[in-house]
């Protein structure tokens, strides 16, 4: 049999494997459908990995909790959750990797999202390993005291798998500075320890200057990357962004910092179009301080339009019908899909980088690296920034120092650029270039896969 069907029967086996001890996971089977089937040429140049069998080995959580919440509401309910965390891969260093609170988490979106974090964070450069973790809460409409009991109930079990060289959590969707804060109070109060144990921390008691903008501005910094290889930069492009989370808001910021103009923004319940562009202060100030629906936008700046999701089918996103240059789904998984891919394109847009991740299924992937005019970011490497200043933040703790805003930025800046150089000379050395999903899956797992052989069959 020759190195090229030995490699793909190799992927295929896996894959099935994956189906069968995973059954009714399909979020998950899609990314590990979507890296191992870009690892092919590697394996056909490299029959260790198959030899080490790590494709069967790195597709298996090294360990998974799944743990009871409960909580009272303000009106005295017991209200009982899912905690969940997948420590997926320790190969490269401790365990890193967000928390979500949302209510359509559960293990196959877990699974997924800790098994792209292995690769990303492996991307980074940096010695941390994959994981994932969160509950089926919904943090939306919630008191502040809901919030502060649910994130300690949840803190309570999580403080017995993680610490600062072991397991170290941040935030993801629905879990920001107040969620972390009150699950590293509770973390100290249990264990008795003031350390790095998570990332996301308040500026005065451990965070770093950077990782509240890590994610955003990484996603920009990535994005700029992409263009200079077309001679092209971000300035006067007009853009889209799907979500107004922490990811969105930061990117629209940084966007402005190149002389891009971000005209739309969405959440669940819609998106906004501001043919003015983005006022970014006041998306903060609706988001952030507030915590309000996108529409409130609408209704303070006549420049702006809402339009609702029940004025679209439920399998297209809406936001990607406005017409742009570049669009920069930050949002959530699968929210783009192949009709989405398209009209995109034939609006125009040239340039797609993945702030969220997974955003865009597999058919509008293939779409777009089809496109050789179009320039694709995919999420594992584009938004790996958030991570990346996480790493630096447990190295400032470690260090009991601080850096200021500008090393920080520096450092970002310069991961994302080794990122980016890493993944496009993979994708060179593999006979694609410039694909980017290619170069950055097989720079990822290289990495991982050959500490994995180091280290034996643990
Ligand atoms: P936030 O909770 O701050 O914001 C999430 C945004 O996405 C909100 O506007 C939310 O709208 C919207 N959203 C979430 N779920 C859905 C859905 N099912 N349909 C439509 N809109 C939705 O999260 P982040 O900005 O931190 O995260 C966004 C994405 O970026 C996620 O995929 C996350 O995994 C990824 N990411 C985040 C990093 C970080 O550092 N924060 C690092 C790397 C990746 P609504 O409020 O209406 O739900």
């Amino acid at each position: 049999m020759s190195a090229k069907s030995n490699a793909k029967n190799y992927v295929n086996d896996v894959l099935n494997t994956v189906k069968i001890v995973s059954p009714r996971q399909p979020i998950f089977h899609q990314a590990a459908t979507e890296v191992l089937q870009s690892l092919v040429p590697l394996f056909e140049r490299e029959p260790k990995y198959q030899k080490h069998s790590v494709l069967d080995r790195i597709v298996l959580p090294e360990k998974t909790t799944i743990f009871r919440t409960v909580y009272i509401d303000d009106k005295g309910k017991a209200c009982v959750h899912f905690g969940y965390r997948v420590e997926f891969n320790s190969a490269l260093g401790p365990y890193k990797g967000g928390l979500r609170f949302h209510p359509t988490v559960n293990l196959d979106v877990l699974k997924f999202l800790g098994f792209e974090q292995i690769f990303k964070n492996s991307l980074t450069g940096l010695n941390i390993g994959g994981a994932k973790g969160g509950a089926n809460f919904d943090p939306k409409g919630k008191s502040d005291g809901e919030i502060m009991r649910f994130c300690q109930a949840f803190a309570s079990e999580l403080s017995k798998l993680i610490g600062d060289v072991k397991d170290v959590p941040a935030g993801d969707i629905g879990v920001g500075a107040r969620e972390i804060g009150y699950m590293y109070g509770q973390y100290k109060k249990i264990t008795s320890r003031f350390d790095g144990a998570f990332t996301g921390k308040g500026l005065s008691w451990g965070g770093s200057l950077v990782r509240t903008e890590a994610t955003g501005y990484g996603s920009v910094y990535f994005a700029e990357e992409l263009l200079k290889t077309k001679n092209d930069n971000l300035e006067g492009k007009t853009c889209t962004i799907s979500g107004s989370g922490n990811v969105a808001i930061y990117t629209a910021q940084k966007l402005y910092h190149y002389g891009a103009k971000p005209i739309a923004v969405s959440d669940s319940s819609g998106y906004i179009y501001d043919k003015e562009g983005i006022d970014v202060e006041l998306l903060k100030e609706l988001k952030e301080v507030k915590r309000e629906r996108i529409s409130e936008y609408a209704k303070i700046k006549p420049s702006a339009k809402f339009v609702s999701v029940s004025k679209y089918p439920k399998d297209r996103n809406g936001i990607w019908d406005v017409p742009c240059d570049a669009a920069f789904p930050s949002a959530t998984q699968n929210e783009l899909n192949l009709e989405d891919a398209k009209t995109l394109y034939n609006n125009g847009c040239r340039l797609v980088c993945e702030g969220a991740n997974m955003p865009s299924n597999l058919e509008a992937i293939d779409f777009f690296l089809s496109k050789k005019d179009l320039l694709f970011g995919p999420a594992k490497a584009a938004n790996a920034g958030g991570v990346a200043v996480s790493a630096l933040e447990m190295a400032q703790n470690a260090s009991m120092t601080s850096w200021s805003f500008e090393e920080v930025d520096t450092k970002l800046q310069n991961i994302m650029k080794h990122i980016f150089k890493i993944s496009y000379e993979a994708s060179k050395e593999f006979g694609d270039e410039g694909n980017i999903v290619l170069g950055s899956n097989i720079a990822g797992f290289r990495k991982v896969a050959d500490a994995m052989i180091d280290q034996g069959y643990i």
